[in-house]
């Protein structure tokens, strides 16, 4: 209890990084924090099995105020072999371990509903409890965000999934078509053919892009410092400037997006280069048409060549659009100012609707392409609880 008419002072959505890492940080600054969802459900249920983090060791950590719960302090507990690349399941533990770290509540359960309540909110969970709170910090991540082109959404779900949707990729058919020309395209076909499973990636990109390309650039110590970030989100320079995301949210809109949107933009790790050396890549052709026939999906291309497969898996990236939370009440969405589905926070990601906040990737349109990460945490989880302190005094 709050010693005021709520449940709870805080109340985050969302169990992941971002919501375990602002518990963190609300908590050692002597806030009553209570944190709903299952630690880590997204990554543990929603990413491709057997994947590596793209993100260099040093830029996945998840953020607490002593730094006393990074990804060596777990290694370290947990007697975990530390390697170059994160693995998924090691990341997912990481997650777990740090939540137990934490000295504050858990509510395991999904929040069905948040609606405005006089002065705070209630929140209404899947059984149907209903919390009061004061604050609401929306830190429920991308999940509900998953772009799906048009044309195959004709094709049932057995036939056509997203890759962030946790689809065990060994029950997927012997033949699948993987659409996209990012990350988690080219790494889902490679853990796709590693498993015996006939895979062709179609992309309309002309030329796949790798990440890092200029890898002496990495290599000239101070010089190298002084071009990239620790966090490496971006390329030479722009690298240097989304590492700061309170100079980001100064940066025009415009000028903001452009840097945004090129410091994501589709490309793969170059360590998936040998793993994709036997894979079918076809680039500049687009899918026009999707049907299944006879237990199967046949895709026509713009090159008029036609493919027979047993599923789609669109890696085909993801918007924002907070009108997709459906645990927000529609009300409590249409009262929010938002910058094209991005709600329009401003400094302590506080939105124009008094005590509801946002942090994680619906941030990222004012606080810069930082906030799709991990790395993000730190930078969100400070300046969320500089600005809840002010308000409490
Ligand atoms: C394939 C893939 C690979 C990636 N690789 C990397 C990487 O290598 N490094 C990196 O830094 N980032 C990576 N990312 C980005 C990654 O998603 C973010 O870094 C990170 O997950 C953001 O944390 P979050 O807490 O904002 O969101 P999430 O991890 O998605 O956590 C949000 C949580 O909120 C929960 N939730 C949603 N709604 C509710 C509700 N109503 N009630 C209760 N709980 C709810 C969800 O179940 C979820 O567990 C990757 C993303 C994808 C899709």
């Amino acid at each position: 209890m709050t010693g005021t008419a709520f449940d709870c002072e805080i109340a985050i959505v969302g169990a992941g990084p971002y919501g375990l890492s602002a518990a963190a940080h609300l908590r050692a600054a002597g806030m009553d924090v209570t944190v709903f969802g299952e630690p880590m459900n997204f990554w543990a249920n929603g990413m491709p099995a057997g994947m590596l983090l793209r993100s260099p060791r040093e830029a996945s950590t998840i953020s607490d105020q002593r730094s006393a719960f990074t990804l060596e302090a777990y290694e370290t507990a947990s007697g975990t072999n530390p390697v170059k690349r994160v693995a998924w399941e090691t990341f997912v533990a990481y997650g777990k371990w740090f939540q137990k770290q934490l000295d504050c509540n858990l509510e395991q359960r999904s929040v069905f509903e948040v609606r405005r309540n006089g002065s705070g909110f209630k929140l209404t969970l899947a059984d149907g409890a209903a919390i009061t709170s004061k604050k609401v910090v929306v830190a429920a991540g991308i999940g509900p965000f998953r772009k799906a082109p048009e044309v195959f959404s004709n094709l049932s779900p057995t036939r056509a999934s997203h890759c962030y949707e946790g689809r065990k990729f060994s029950e997927l058919g012997k033949r699948v078509a993987v659409i996209g020309a990012g990350q988690s395209a080219l790494e889902s076909a490679a853990i796709l053919h590693e498993i015996g499973i006939d895979v062709e990636v179609i992309a309309r990109t002309q030329v796949l892009r790798w990440i890092g390309m200029h890898m002496r650039l990495h290599r000239l110590g101070p010089i190298s410092k002084a071009l990239y970030s620790k966090y490496d989100v971006g390329p030479i320079g722009i690298s240097r400037l989304v590492a700061y995301p309170n100079l980001v949210y100064h940066v025009p809109i415009r000028l903001k997006d452009r840097i945004r949107t090129r410091a994501v933009r589709s490309a793969g790790a170059p360590w998936l280069i040998p793993r994709l050396q036997n894979v079918k890549i076809s680039t500049g052709r687009t899918v026009i048409s999707a049907k299944e026939i006879d237990g199967e999906v046949q895709l026509q291309l713009d090159d008029r060549t036609e493919r027979r497969v047993d599923h789609i898996l669109m890696a085909t990236g993801y918007r924002v659009d907070i009108a997709k939370y459906k645990f927000l009440a529609p009300e409590l969405v249409r009262e929010v100012r938002q910058l094209d589905g991005y709600p329009d926070v401003t400094a302590g990601f506080a939105t124009s609707v008094p005590g509801l906040h946002f942090i994680g990737a619906t941030a990222a349109r004012k606080f810069g392409p930082l906030m799709y990460f991990v790395a993000g945490t730190e930078f969100a989880s400070k300046e969320l609880t500089s600005a809840l302190r002010r308000d409490r005094r």
